[in-house]
């Protein structure tokens, strides 16, 4: 009998083997697709902030940049002597009109509780520092501009978690698990993102397309913070000479990847134009989809021992941050392994309790 076995080897498993196998424990991790073509961490903008309304998820935000900002020392191996997820810290501008204002002054007071080192401004006063900026139909925004959000290459950041794992004894196999009964180990930790539901059908997680553009601009602000105009709900942020901007229309029941190419004409574009003039100008020149691993009843994390089993742990639901919060998971799901509670940062709110009650604990600002 195996001692862990992590189903999926993606971001979540990676982090989780990760941080197993620093505890001693033998891991084996079993990935369907080593190329990972589907998987959606490397389909991701990679971003990670710590402005959130629940505290939890601030604090999973800011574990995010003190983990990412070590991997020099901590991810370090023989083949991989200089570990680098290639941050830019150029940081995150939300922008809230009224009707989301009233809940961002009460999601400030936990910002501030969280020590999160955030940033509040009115519209009016929004181009003193944003230049680039149309502050029109917006009442206050939430910034950070000293390198505490920002994002990674996701892919480097998997790799040197992966390849750290592996030089801490981890084995990661190309496999594809029908049934969790298939497997015969001590500990199982589903990490099989939006595919969760084909191991545990009683979670509610399912695949929700996104679609991302890339366009040029003949004005590129390379200091640029990844921007979420909330009213619209697209996000953009810089990408070499070019930008990325993510569209605030998601589908599920999509089998196929294909962006929804129309999108850019009637949601993106409009959206970035208005909000940034010289957007106006734009070129698009590619763009890709991928999935979200939705949490269909609250977007928000779900992650911790499935009750209806002796031995199976899960992490999933993410809904557009497991990006970020895979250091702060891979953690926390070993310490509740190893030790039967977490340690750091108290993730029991994520648990499978509130799911099967359908209680609700819904984090507002999903971009
Ligand atoms: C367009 C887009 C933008 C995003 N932007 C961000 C962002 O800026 N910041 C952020 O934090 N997050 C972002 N995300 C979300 C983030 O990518 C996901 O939440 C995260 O990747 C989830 O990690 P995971 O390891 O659970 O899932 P995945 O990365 O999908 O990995 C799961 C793996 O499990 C494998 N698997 C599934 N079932 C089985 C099985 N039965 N047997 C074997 N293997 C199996 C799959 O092949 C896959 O490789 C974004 C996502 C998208 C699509």
């Amino acid at each position: 009998m195996d001692d862990v076995v992590v189903v999926g080897g993606g971001i979540i498993g990676a982090s989780t083997a990760y941080f197993l196998s620093k505890e001693g424990r033998k891991v084996r991790v079993i990935e369907r697709d080593p190329a990972y073509k589907k998987a959606s961490f490397p389909l991701s903008l990679g971003g990670f902030r710590r402005q959130f309304f629940q505290k939890e998820n601030i604090n999973l935000g800011k574990f995010a940049l003190e983990f990412i900002s070590n991997i020099s020392n901590t991810l370090k191996t023989k083949n991989n002597p200089n570990p680098t997820a290639s941050m830019v810290p150029n940081g995150y501008l939300l922008l809230f009109g009224p009707e989301h204002a009233e809940e961002q002054y009460e999601a400030l007071k936990n910002h501030k509780a969280c020590d999160a080192g955030t940033k509040n401004i009115p519209a009016s006063k929004l181009k003193e520092i944003f230049s680039w900026i149309n502050p029109e139909g917006l009442e206050t925004a939430t910034y950070t501009d000293n390198k505490i959000e920002g994002w990674i290459d996701p892919h480097m950041f998997h790799n040197a978690l992966k390849n750290k794992a592996i030089e801490l004894g981890a084995k990661f196999e190309k496999g594809d698990i029908k049934k969790i009964s298939d497997i015969k180990a001590k500990t199982i930790v589903s990490a099989a993102g939006c595919w969760t539901k084909e191991l545990l059908d009683d979670i509610p997680v399912a695949p929700q397309k996104h679609t991302v553009f890339r366009v040029k601009c003949p004005k590129h602000y390379s200091e640029m913070p990844l921007t979420g105009d909330l009213p619209s709900g697209v996000y953009w942020r810089p990408e070499g000479k070019e930008y990325l901007a993510g569209s605030p229309n998601s589908k599920f029941d999509c089998p196929d990847l294909e962006p929804e190419w129309d999108d850019f004409e009637n949601l993106v574009w409009p959206a970035l134009a208005n909000r940034v003039p010289e957007f106006e100008q734009l070129k698009l020149t590619g763009g890709w989809a991928g999935y979200y691993d939705c949490n269909t009843l609250d977007n928000n994390a779900i992650v911790g021992k499935h009750p209806k089993y002796e031995n199976v742990f899960l992490a999933t639901g993410f809904t557009g941050r497991g990006l970020m919060q895979s250091p702060g998971i891979g953690r926390g799901l070993t310490e509740l392994i190893t030790t039967g509670k977490y340690q750091t940062i108290d993730l029991s709110c994520f648990g499978l309790d509130r799911i099967f009650a359908k209680e609700k604990r819904t984090e507002p600002y999903v971009l």
